[in-house]
């Protein structure tokens, strides 16, 4: 691996495809994500570092690799986005969110990036997996991010990297989100800070441990996997735990909102503890629990969130209650009942249900899509183990895309 000081790439670097890999095409593909936020080039680095070692090290590799760039015009302004967060306008059904401008910067950039996927999923003929390669604006530890479902548990399991569930509740408009909802894997992986060479090191180490560990590569043929797996457990404290998100704090505008400066990702935080300020005053942590991706950019949406930690055992309660198909019992309990209209959801009424409930969809495989004063409405997560069919997803992706 070569050192690096800052990340950043030169302007002919910046282009739609970094590269691809087919050496010996076996109908499964796997496509690498970078560079959807502007300011986040690190992604870039590791991948054009890892095609740059596949080729001159002549590696077998089976299936095919695709390696994009996400906002080309936000990441020659090295600025998050332009217009709009590039990460916030991908839409499926049932949202009430306006249609946007074809004048916008990102929206031209979503139909590019859709003309490639539309590609990609045309070619696919076997299992196909997503990755979003970001870094953080906040010191951080590299951490993964899954839709919790059991493929995608399987996915990353012996990542030695903490894993962290729920970032896609309350959050339309993320690719994570969009693609998950068509049934194909989406992993997100955060790899540090911004501006830290090792945020390189640790994507490239990432997508080589993915690379060996869906057998796109051989674990024989890359020698160097022992290293990849020491940089991602540096932090073994960390290493096999499991976070859940629990509260997130939405910002009106970036100029009414200031973080106290020095926090880091999973750092501890107490109930009442001032986090940040706005023109009102301080804003007080409303949970025990630990800070994450607090705000410390120009641009962005949320000021910071709050996880908390699950116990292991919980996750394989929750595997084994999950294949016995348990929640079909759940409107048995006061407060619940199925949603008339939307397949495989409930609606809560928080007045009569207890307080653990919404923990209790969430290990049965749902998330929470709306939240009104006190109703929630939790929809089962599409896809827990089964594939879904292709021809689906390339039907349903030409719909919703259009
Ligand atoms: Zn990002």
């Amino acid at each position: 691996m070569t050192p690096q000081k800052t990340p950043s790439i030169a302007e002919n670097e910046i282009k739609r495809i970094i590269g691809t890999i087919e050496k010996e095409p076996d109908g499964r593909q796997i496509v690498f994500f970078a560079g959807i936020h502007g300011n986040e080039p690190a992604g870039i680095i590791a991948l054009q570092r890892v095609l740059k070692y596949i080729k001159k090290r002549k590696i077998p590799f089976r299936g095919k690799l695709w390696a994009l760039e996400g906002n080309l015009p936000a990441l020659k302004a090295n600025r998050r986005f332009i217009d709009k967060d590039l990460n916030r306008i991908w839409y499926t059904q049932n949202n009430d969110a306006a249609p946007l401008g074809t004048d916008l910067i990102e929206v031209r950039e979503r139909e590019a990036l859709s003309t490639c996927i539309e590609k990609i999923l045309s070619d696919s003929t076997g299992n196909i997996y997503f990755f979003d390669l970001h870094t953080t604006s906040a010191h951080s530890i590299p951490f993964v991010s899954i839709s919790d479902t059991l493929r995608n548990r399987k996915i990353v399991k012996g990542i030695p990297v903490p894993i962290v569930l729920g970032l896609e509740e309350d959050m339309e408009g993320t690719l994570f989100n969009f693609f998950s909802e068509l049934g194909i894997s989406m992993i997100l992986f955060e790899a540090g800070q911004h501006e830290q060479a090792s945020s390189i090191d640790n994507h490239e180490a990432f997508i080589w441990m993915i690379l060996v560990k869906l057998k796109f590569v051989k674990k024989d043929d890359f020698p160097d996997l022992h290293n990849c797996r020491e940089i991602l457990s540096k932090e073994w404290l960390f290493k096999k735990r499991v976070f859940q998100l629990q509260y997130r704090h939405l910002i009106n505008g970036i100029g009414d909102f200031t973080m106290i400066p020095g926090f880091v990702n999973f750092q501890k935080i107490h109930r009442g503890q001032i986090l940040a300020y706005n023109t009102q005053g301080a804003i007080h942590s409303p949970l025990t629990g630990r800070i994450f991706l607090p705000l410390y950019q120009d641009q962005g949406l949320e000021g910071f969130l709050i996880i908390d930690e699950i116990k292991i055992i919980w996750l394989k309660i929750s595997e084994i209650i999950r294949k016995l198909g348990l929640d079909r019992y759940m409107s048995l309990l006061p407060g619940i009942r199925k949603h008339k209209e939307f397949q495989n959801s409930y609606v809560i009424n928080r007045r009569l249900a207890r307080f653990f409930v919404i923990s209790v969809f969430r290990l049965l495989g749902y998330r929470k899509v709306i939240q009104k004063n006190n109703l929630y409405i939790v929809k089962r997560r599409p896809f827990e183990w089964e594939k879904p069919s292709m021809s689906v997803v390339r039907q349903r992706f030409k719909e919703i895309s259009q």
